[in-house]
């Protein structure tokens, strides 16, 4: 749980603490009434004292006692209030916090995780690796000549080339892969559990989806040429880091475009 989570509870816990203390005491402040009024109606009405000093001496402590528990019950009510509002005001806090670090962690453009939201990604499923045994590998994909599309088409195609890219990710990867934008018209992805030859299937799968359609111009219906992904694959290896893996995937990348782009290439040995 987060901090502002643990705090919003012990303020909620605090709220019911002084509400139980506050009607504890009403009680306490009620059992002196009804006390008075059964059996000593001096603790309440001074002029009915018994003779004596005791019945004097009990009725100024009883209404002494009386007074200050009920000054306490007084605060204590205020003190609920006081707490009840910070308590709501904590709780809406909290969920900003969270929406807000959720937003801090998408792509406004294609609604996918961005590349800080990659690289957390990646260091938390590297940090649960167990056994030296498991697979995870790393895609990372960047569109050929990209900067032509925007310049011909305009730059409001070229986000949707994006978007298109990204649904395109999205609807070939499993439940527990991610994807994200990497930057600019690059995307990455970790596809746990598979290794070099199984994410490269799975690049070839994304590749041929999105080569295989045509952009064309909403309004003339003209068709306007393909959209191709160069990808490089890297798999996780004893030792690695976040850093080795994403750089072994980016040099695979680079052959990629290297060798004529719209293909996959593996890491070097
Ligand atoms: P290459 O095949 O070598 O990758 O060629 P390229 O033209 O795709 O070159 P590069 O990947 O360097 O170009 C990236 C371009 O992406 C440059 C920039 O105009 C464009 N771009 C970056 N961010 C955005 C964005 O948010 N929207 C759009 N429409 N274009 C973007
Ligand atoms: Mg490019």
């Amino acid at each position: 749980m987060s901090d502002a989570a643990d705090f919003a509870r012990s303020i909620e816990d605090l709220h019911d603490s002084a509400g139980r203390i506050t009607r504890g005491l009403e009680t306490v402040v009620a059992a002196i009434d009804s006390l008075a009024d059964d059996n000593a109606q001096f603790i309440k009405d001074p002029d009915s004292i018994p003779d004596g000093k005791e019945g004097e001496a009990i009725h100024s402590l009883l209404a002494g006692i009386r007074k200050q528990i009920a000054d306490v019950v007084d605060h204590g009510r205020s003190f609920e209030n006081k707490l009840e509002t910070y308590s709501t005001e904590i709780t809406t806090l909290t969920r900003q916090l969270e929406q807000t670090k959720k937003a801090a962690m998408l792509d406004p453009i294609t609604g996918i995780g961005n590349r800080r939201r990659f690289e957390e990604s990646l260091k938390d499923i590297l940090n649960r690796l167990t056994d030296f045994n498991e697979k995870v590998s790393v895609l990372l994909a960047d569109v050929d000549k990209f900067k032509k599309v925007n310049d011909s088409l305009g730059h409001a195609v070229g986000d949707q080339v994006l978007r298109l890219v990204a649904s395109n990710f999205v609807t070939n990867l499993k439940g527990g892969d991610v994807v994200a934008r990497w930057g600019g018209d690059e995307f990455a992805a970790i596809l746990p559990n598979a290794g070099l030859d199984d994410a490269t299937s799975v690049a070839e799968t994304v590749r041929n989806s999105i080569g295989s359609r045509s952009l064309k111009n909403k309004d003339t219906g003209e068709t306007m040429g393909k959209v191709t992904l160069s990808i490089g694959v890297s798999t996780y290896r004893q030792g690695d880091n976040p850093h080795k893996l994403i750089f072994r995937a980016d040099q695979a990348l680079y052959e990629a475009k290297r060798k004529g782009r719209n293909r996959t290439e593996q890491e070097l040995d």
